[in-house]
């Protein structure tokens, strides 16, 4: 089974338990045997597993750790001269970017308007006032975010081929979106090479290439919001991303004793607290999941469904904060249920 792991804290220190390497092994099934590559790296605050078979994955998987460390810096908010830095950084002017940039950006208006706003890739000044960015956590005052949200309307970001436009005071991030994109991107990088059964794992966004190379599905376990050490359910699925935000991913515990966690609704620039704790998306697009993932947690439930039903080109498991497991009716017979949580199903009816 694939497992997620663990993803990055946002403090400095749990970086120290950095692991980087590669290695090779052969596994044997019913129909012969395939040796099998992976890459275990850090990158975008996020440890990573690619791992992929057959005779041309080494050479594979170092193409695609070579790009996924390119688009860390292209889609860095923090590194100097990224293009999301200098697209924060340019006072009102255009800059021209990258491609790359540019499909996060379309992608990320056109989820944006699929949920009436919950996905905002301008609230990086309301999350740098709670602390995420620096890991320096504060509970700001109401007023403060009142006047941080004047300048977070997201239909003010004007994009023409590849130039960028952003309003002064206006400040963007990826965050929700980058690394679906760069799974997408390890995926196609695989594909050129001319391998055809690969898995990745980025700080627990799953996306798979082509089935296992026995012919069977790949098992993929999601996490239980609740105790993240533990799995709570499995899916089965084939070429497809599997991608979750949750609300224990990142967070901080204030001195109120509440839990104040990483994605932020927009409405009130308070961590979204909808009545989910986490929701995964099961996708054709790692850079659309990615972008589902992290709008649907904000929109909460029931509103989630909404959405769904309105587009079900995808399917969903949330998790409540009454601790219920709500999955798409498209996951039926691929849905294991290892929790002691009830489970129901979402039907588009
Ligand atoms: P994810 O883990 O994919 O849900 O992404 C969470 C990250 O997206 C956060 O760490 C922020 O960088 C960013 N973010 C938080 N809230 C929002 C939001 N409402 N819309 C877009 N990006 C957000
Ligand atoms: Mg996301």
């Amino acid at each position: 089974m694939f497992r997620n792991y663990i993803k990055m804290a946002a403090c400095g220190t749990a970086a120290a338990i950095l692991l980087t390497g590669c290695g090779k092994e052969s596994s044997s099934s019913g129909s012969g045997s395939e040796s099998s590559s992976n890459r275990d790296i850090f990158a975008m605050d996020t440890f990573m597993t690619l791992k992929a078979y057959g005779d041309n994955a080494d050479e594979a998987l170092d193409d695609a750790v070579e790009r996924v460390y390119s688009l860390e810096e292209t889609l860095s908010v923090t590194a100097e001269n990224s293009d999301i830095w200098r697209i924060d950084h340019a006072s009102g002017k255009a800059t021209e970017v990258s491609d790359d940039t540019i499909t996060i950006l379309k992608k990320a208006e056109e989820i944006s308007e699929e949920t009436s706003g919950a996905l905002n890739i301008c609230l990086y000044p309301v999350l740098s006032a709670w602390g995420f960015t620096t890991g320096e956590y504060r509970i700001p005052s109401d007023e403060e975010l009142d006047g941080l949200l004047k300048n977070t309307d997201s239909s003010r970001i004007s994009v023409s081929g590849n130039t960028v436009t952003l309003p002064e005071d206006y400040q963007i991030d990826l965050g929700a979106l980058a690394k679906g994109y760069t799974s997408d991107t390890i995926v196609e990088v695989m594909r050129e090479h001319g391998v055809d059964s690969a898995i990745v794992s980025l700080g627990g966004n799953v996306q798979a290439l082509g089935k296992k190379p026995d012919g069977s599905l790949w098992k993929v376990a999601v996490r239980d919001p609740f105790a993240p050490d533990t799995d709570m359910c499995v899916v089965e699925v084939g070429e497809k991303a599997v991608i979750t935000s949750g609300n224990y991913e990142r967070f901080f515990t204030g001195e109120d004793g509440k839990n104040y966690w990483h994605i932020m609704d927009g409405k009130d620039g308070h961590p979204a607290d909808n009545g989910v704790v986490s929701v995964t998306i099961i996708g054709d697009s790692g850079l659309e999941s990615d972008a589902l993932s992290t709008a649907l947690f904000v929109k909460g439930y029931p509103e989630a469904c909404d959405v769904w039903r309105n587009d079900p080109d995808f399917d969903m498991i949330l998790v409540t904060d009454d601790k219920k497991i709500y999955y798409t009716e498209g996951l039926e017979g691929s849905f294991q249920n290892i929790s002691s949580m009830p489970a129901e199903v979402i039907s588009l009816a």
